[in-house]
């Protein structure tokens, strides 16, 4: 029938509706930032709905993180009402992954309740698996050996499939030994990490055809955001899940692939047309976010890559405020400056929740935590280090973890001996080697253990009322609210306590945290529901009644808009990465200016960009030199901003440093100001690649460097 145009459909361009309305089949739409590809993707969902072609439970839509996941569920609830709470197969890779495990966890060794180790447990774990093996970990160390299986995994690889020449390479020929028994360990624990997450579903579907042609069933329409960004893990897992029905739409951009570090491979975009022959090809090139100069500054800098597919980009909105560019002295002058540029805003009537910093690297928001602690500046870090990654709330999380998983060996070493009740680490060697020889978990071998004579009449006196301890309260895991148990483990292990003991300026602020974690868990249906929860959304949440500054470092930042972005730190060293032009020369390159591009996307109206002459890495000032990436701007769309130092450093200015691309942007952007008369031959400019280095190369460490105690939102200090 034809029936009134839906009122969602209004306003989208004609390639956005094709992307929308070509329900059978798959569809690949490969677009620029800010063409409108989530909100095509999100459309989409509700155009299914609206259609009946499928119910919210029969659609699996994926994102990259789960900010953006609330986001689209934001975004289809407001076209299609309460239909998209339904959506219960919307999240990320391994969230999603996640639950479809729980459902078949016997089917891979796992018991439904297993647990997801985060970085720090998978590194611990390893640690305990190199010292089974009597390797040394400070040649090898642990965290490598994370990295290599991390890399597997990412590949879709189990421990018999790594490729031989491979598995040798770690500890003399053991790599690929030492990652079967991880593997092992997990297992018996129960547990598994991120990249299993997807591996092991990836195994599940594989053995279990009956399984796989379930979900393949089930989801009649399958949706990816992001889809640059995928790694061969979620590609086969993509794959496998989308062939029975093939009605599969993913929306990506070439320049915005930003995971090459964790694998993801820009090929799955060209794999797509191969494994889904006759696929649409959607290309949408109209730009709704930026205004004319900040798109022109940013198709100018990505020009500079040579590994693209290429795609025109235009805007038919204003041209708007050219970025701007400042050289500042170091990075406290950088954070006050842009702490008083933001307050000017604020005092203009813009609202802080439009504002957004970006930094390479997360250690630079300490800088900047501090400033705006100091003049009130209301902020909220997304992403990074945070509240659930706090020593106490650690902790916390370890009791929890014992009670409802008495498995999870890692929490159980981690507060055996917190507070302290003589449990040193002559217990825990006994308990370690007992529960080896047994195959069984350390809180199980504890029990057995204090039956025996083993240990001295002390440490088993504390063990076994440990021991006794968790039984009761693990009895009471279904009769007693989650919260109020959480309390009562936490009073009664003597955790809370020791912190009441403790006389350390921090520990007010660790009570602190400590309540505001009982006070979270009340949200949740149960244990179960809070701990996964935990481990998968490692995202802050906080009341949304005040407007924040966002913080938060440019790979969290893909995907989302706001009307002024300031990107801090374009220096040599550290954005470009001395890391990834180390480790992965001219595509580390190229990745980072990719990063850069998705920095200066995410600007509507203003993109501020700064540099410092001056940084502090380890605790030791150096001198920098601004980034390539400032020399492959347009100077005719960006605009050079002294900071109000330049004259009191005796004319130390922007200008001496910066060397702004001379050449238009017309090139890189055809349909963007063609009507410009006489503009210069469309020509990058030969690369300066060889551009020196700050003096001493850096290497930026300070990534995992321990957040200032001064963070207002957790009371902390
Ligand atoms: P990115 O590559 O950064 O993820 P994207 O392609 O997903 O960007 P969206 O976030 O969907 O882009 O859209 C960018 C902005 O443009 C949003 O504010 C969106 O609401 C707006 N927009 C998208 N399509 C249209 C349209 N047809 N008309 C008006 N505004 C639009
Ligand atoms: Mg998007």
């Amino acid at each position: 029938a034809a029936a009134q145009r839906p009122r969602y459909l209004d306003g989208l361009n004609p390639e956005q509706r094709a992307a929308v309305e070509t329900l059978d089949g798959p569809v690949l739409v490969l677009a620029g930032a800010g063409t409108g590809k989530t909100r095509a993707l999100t459309t989409r969902i509700a155009h299914i709905m609206a259609l009946g072609q499928a119910r919210a439970y029969e659609i699996l839509a994926v994102t990259f993180t789960n900010k953006a996941a609330r986001e689209m569920r934001e975004r289809v609830e407001m076209l299609v009402g309460d239909g998209a709470q339904a959506m219960q197969w919307l999240g990320t890779f391994h969230a999603i992954s996640a639950k479809i495990l729980r459902r078949h966890a016997e089917l891979v060794g796992l018991k439904p309740n297993f647990t997801i180790l985060d970085t720090d447990d998978q590194i611990r774990l390893l640690k305990q698996v190199l010292q089974a093996e009597n390797i040394d970990d400070k040649r090898w160390p642990a965290r490598a050996l994370a990295m290599r299986i991390d890399g597997w995994k990412n590949r879709g690889l189990l421990p018999a499939q790594v490729p031989a020449g491979e598995a040798e390479s770690f500890a003399n020929g053991k790599g690929g030994a030492l990652y079967a028994l991880y593997q092992e360990r997990l297992k018996i624990l129960n547990a598994v990490d991120f990249g299993d997450l997807l591996l092991e579903t990836l195994r599940l579907f594989r053995e279990n055809p009956d399984v796989l042609a379930d979900y393949q069933k089930r989801f009649k329409y399958i949706l990816v955001d992001e889809y640059q960004d995928t790694n061969v893990a979620q590609y086969l897992w993509l794959r496998l899940i989308s062939q029975g029905r093939r009605n599969v739409c993913c929306v990506g951009d070439d320049d915005q692939s930003v995971y090459g570090w964790r694998g993801a491979e820009v090929e799955n975009i060209l794999r797509f047309e191969q494994d889904f022959p006759g696929a649409k090809i959607v290309r949408l090139e109209r730009n709704y976010r930026s205004t004319g100069h900040i798109l022109a500054a940013a198709s100018h800098l990505i020009a500079h890559n040579e590994g693209r597919l290429g795609k025109t980009l235009f805007t038919d909105g204003e041209e708007g405020e050219k970025p701007t560019l400042t050289g500042v002295w170091d990075s406290q002058e950088e954070a006050r400056v842009i702490g008083e540029d933001i307050e000017q805003l604020q005092r203009k009537g813009h609202s802080l929740e439009e504002i957004a910093i970006l930094v390479r690297a997360s250690f630079q928001m300490r800088e900047f935590e501090e400033r705006f602690v100091e003049i009130g500046l209301p902020y909220r870090i997304i992403g990074g280090p945070r509240f659930y990654e706090r020593a106490e709330i650690r902790d916390a999380l370890a009791y929890l973890r014992c009670v409802g998983q008495p498995s999870d060996d890692l929490a159980f070493e981690r507060i055996i001996n917190t507070p302290k009740r003589g449990l040193g680490d002559a217990t825990v060697q006994l308990l370690h080697e007992y529960g080896r020889r047994e195959r069984i978990p350390l809180m199980q071998a504890a029990r057995f253990l204090v039956e025996t004579e083993e240990l001295k009449p002390k440490p088993r006196g504390a063990l076994k009322s440990l021991v006794a301890d968790f039984e009761r309260w693990r009895n009471l895991i279904d009769s007693k609210p989650q919260h109020e148990l959480a309390e009562m483990v936490l009073d009664e292990s003597g955790y809370t306590q020791m912190w009441r003991d403790d006389k350390t300026p921090e520990a007010a602020g660790r009570l602190e945290n400590l309540k505001e974690l009982v006070r979270a868990m009340e949200e949740f249906p149960d244990l179960a529901a809070f701990l996964e929860h935990v481990s998968l959304v490692m995202e802050t949440e906080e009341s949304k009644e005040q407007a924040r500054v966002s913080v938060m470092t440019l790979h969290a930042a893909k995907g989302l808009e706001f009307e002024t972005v300031y990107l801090p730190g374009w220096e040599e060293g550290l954005f470009p990465h001395q890391r990834s032009l180390d480790e992965q020369g001219r595509a580390g390159l190229e990745e980072e200016r990719r990063l850069a591009y998705v920095g200066v996307t995410r600007a509507k109206r203003r993109a501020r960009i700064f540099f410092a002459s001056n940084r502090r890495i380890r605790g030791l000032w150096q001198p920098t030199v601004p980034s390539r990436f400032v020399d492959n701007l347009p100077s005719d769309h960006v605009e050079v901003v002294e900071a109000p130092s330049a004259s009191q450093y005796g004319g130390y200015a922007v200008s001496r440093f910066a060397n702004l691309d001379v050449y238009g942007s017309d090139y890189s952007t055809p349909g963007w100001k063609r009507a410009k008369a006489g503009a210069t031959t469309p020509r990058a400019e030969p690369m300066r690649e060889s551009r020196p280095r700050a003096k001493q190369p850096m290497t930026i460490e300070g990534e995992v460097v321990a957040r200032s105690s001064t963070n207002a939102r957790y009371g902390a200090g």
